[in-house]
C-alpha cells in the first residue's frame, strides 16, 4: 500500500474511533479491530476493478480513449451507517464520486464530520431511506456501482439497491461465506429486479477476523417503476 494512502487511512481510523466513542457506530471500538474489520474489509472492492457502465448513446462511446485517463465512477454507498466501506474508498479512490446514504440523520451527521476532518471532497452525504430516494429522478438509475455492507438480507437488498444503478452497472454486497440459504431465497429478487449474480469474490482478513466475500451482481436493465416497494416492504416481504 503507498505510504500517504495508509497514512490517510490510519488516520481516518483514528477520527472515526474519537466519534465512535460520543455516538454508536460501530463494534469495532480498537486501533486493531477497525484497521481489519471496517477498513481493510472495506478495501475488498480494490480487488474486482469494476469498469464504468457503457454510455446511453452509442455516439458517446466512439472514439478512441488511449491516454485518457482512467474514466469516473459513480459509486452509493447504501446504508453507509458510520461511513464503512464508503470513506476508506473514497479515499483510495480521488478520480471516483461517491454518495453515502443512511436512514439516520446523526450517523450522516458523524460521517460528514468525518468527511469534512479528512477533506475529503469526492463525497456526498443524503439522509434517506433506499424505499423513498430510489424513486428521486436525480438518483434513480444515476450510479455505476452501488455497494451495501452489513444491511439486510440479499433479496432485502437488491430491491434496496438495484434503483439506484444505471443499466449495465453493478450492485456489490458484502457477506460472510455462509449465506447459501439467503442466496437461494434471493432468486426471484434477482429475476424480478435483473440483477444477476456475476462473482463471488472471497476474500480473507488477518487475525481472527477469516474468512468473507463479495457478491457482485450485474443489472441488465431498466427496472419496473414498482420498484422499490413502500417503506418497509422490501424487508418485512422481501421478493423470496
Ligand atoms: N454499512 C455500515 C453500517 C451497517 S448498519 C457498516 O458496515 O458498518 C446498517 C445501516 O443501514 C444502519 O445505519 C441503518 O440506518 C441503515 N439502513 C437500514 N435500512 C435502510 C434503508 N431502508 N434505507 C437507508 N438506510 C438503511
Amino acid at each position: 500500500m503507498d505510504a500517504a494512502i495508509e497514512k490517510s487511512l490510519k488516520e481516518l481510523c483514528t477520527v472515526f474511533l474519537k466519534e465512535n466513542a460520543m455516538i454508536n457506530l460501530s463494534a469495532f471500538r480498537t486501533e486493531e479491530a477497525c484497521w481489519v474489520g471496517n477498513i481493510l474489509d472495506s478495501l475488498a472492492f480494490q480487488d474486482l476493478e469494476l469498469s464504468p457502465s457503457p454510455p446511453t448513446s452509442a455516439l458517446a462511446s466512439l472514439g478512441s480513449t488511449v491516454g485518457k485517463p482512467a474514466p469516473s465512477l459513480k459509486i452509493l454507498d447504501l446504508g453507509t451507517g458510520g461511513g464503512f466501506p464508503l470513506l476508506p474508498l473514497a479515499i483510495v479512490n480521488p478520480e471516483y464520486k461517491f454518495t453515502g446514504m443512511d436512514a439516520t440523520t446523526k450517523k450522516i451527521e458523524a460521517v460528514k464530520r468525518i468527511a469534512d476532518a479528512m477533506h475529503l471532497t469526492n463525497i456526498e452525504l443524503i439522509v434517506g431511506r433506499a424505499e423513498d430516494a430510489g424513486h428521486d429522478p436525480k438518483l434513480r438509475e444515476q450510479f455505476d456501482v452501488v455497494l451495501s455492507r452489513g444491511v439486510a438480507e440479499i433479496a432485502t437488498l437488491l430491491e434496496y439497491c438495484a434503483p439506484f444503478v444505471k443499466p449495465k452497472g453493478h450492485i456489490v454486497l458484502w457477506k460472510s461465506l455462509h449465506i447459501a440459504e439467503e442466496l437461494k431465497n434471493s432468486m426471484l429478487a434477482r429475476a424480478e429486479l435483473s440483477s444477476h449474480l456475476i462473482k463471488e469474490h472471497a476474500y480473507e482478513l488477518p487475525g481472527n477476523f477469516g474468512k468473507r466475500q463479495l457478491l457482485v451482481f450485474e443489472k441488465a436493465s431498466k427496472l419496473s417503476g414498482k420498484y422499490p416497494r413502500g417503506n418497509g416492504e422490501p424487508k418485512k416481504n422481501p421478493l423470496h
